[in-house]
């Protein structure tokens, strides 16, 4: 059992103009087993949460605590947050030229788990894995995220999730860019590693349709850098009749 506590967060970034603050205050727990949806319009910070949770380096954080179980994620380097169990999904995934799918998820795996994984029971977890997503074989060893469609980008964070079996995933909108079959595909894969690993899941979207396949617990709207309503799963059913107008307006 696991949880994730944010508290008061406060973040900036160096814009041209000068530092901007984008976080403004984000409060919010997430346990093993819950899914958190956070919806809000474009430009709200969403991606700047998943990115301060990361540990991105362009993103500074000025004040408030983040704490898996207990212990100072902020205080944690990019490696050991994913070594304490933090998975983050980004929306842009970054091409990593000569370094083929097979050979990364290895690598991370080892980084993960502090140890190799024995060859034979790894290359039978990544094809079966790569089996359940729907993905060709041939796909393990093309380089990652180069010349990947949106889709097949999108399964491949599934995979490696799948693979590294984290306590807490941020998936920053793997709805975008999906066709239904490819969105299905890849609920599909959060969803079994939910069941099998009591995943706690933080799912960043901008719209409702995703929801229809991962169902949340609990939907946090996001505007203007905080959390400026949290509910059920009718919050997201609301949204999706209304809109996000009467927050902007507000
Ligand atoms: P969302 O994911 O909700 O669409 P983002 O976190 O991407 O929002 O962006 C929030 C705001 O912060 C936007 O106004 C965006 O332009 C700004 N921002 C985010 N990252 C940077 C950056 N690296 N440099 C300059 N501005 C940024
Ligand atoms: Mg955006
Ligand atoms: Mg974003």
């Amino acid at each position: 059992m696991s949880v994730l506590e944010i508290k008061d967060l406060h973040a900036t970034v160096e814009t041209p103009e000068g530092t901007k603050e984008i976080l403004k205050g984000v409060n919010l727990t997430l346990r093993s087993g819950e899914t958190h949806a956070i919806m809000g319009p474009n430009g709200s910070g969403k991606s700047t949460l998943a990115y301060s949770l990361a540990g991105h380096p362009k993103y500074e954080i000025t004040s408030g605590e983040v704490l898996l179980d207990g212990e100072d994620v902020l205080e944690m380097s990019v490696d050991e947050r994913a070594k304490a169990g933090l998975f983050l999904a980004m929306q842009y995934p970054v091409e990593v030229p000569g370094v083929t799918v097979s050979n990364f998820l290895r690598t991370a795996k080892t980084a993960v788990a502090g140890e190799a994984p024995k060859l034979r029971e790894w290359v039978k977890d990544v094809n079966s894995a790569m089996e359940k997503l729907r993905m060709d074989p041939q796909f393990a060893q093309r380089n990652v995220n180069e010349g990947f469609s949106g889709g097949e980008k999108k399964r491949h964070e599934i995979l490696q999730m799948e693979l590294l079996r984290p306590k807490i995933a941020i998936l920053d909108e793997t709805d975008s860019g999906l066709d239904v079959d490819a969105l299905r595909v890849v609920s599909e894969g959060v969803n079994r590693v939910k069941e099998e690993s009591d995943l706690g899941v933080m799912l960043i979207t901008h719209y409702t349709r995703i929801l229809k396949y991962i169902k949340p617990d609990f939907v946090h709207v996001f505007v203007n850098g905080r959390v400026a309503e949290e509910g059920g799963p009718e919050l997201a059913e609301r949204l999706e009749a209304e809109g996000y107008d009467r927050f902007l307006t507000a």
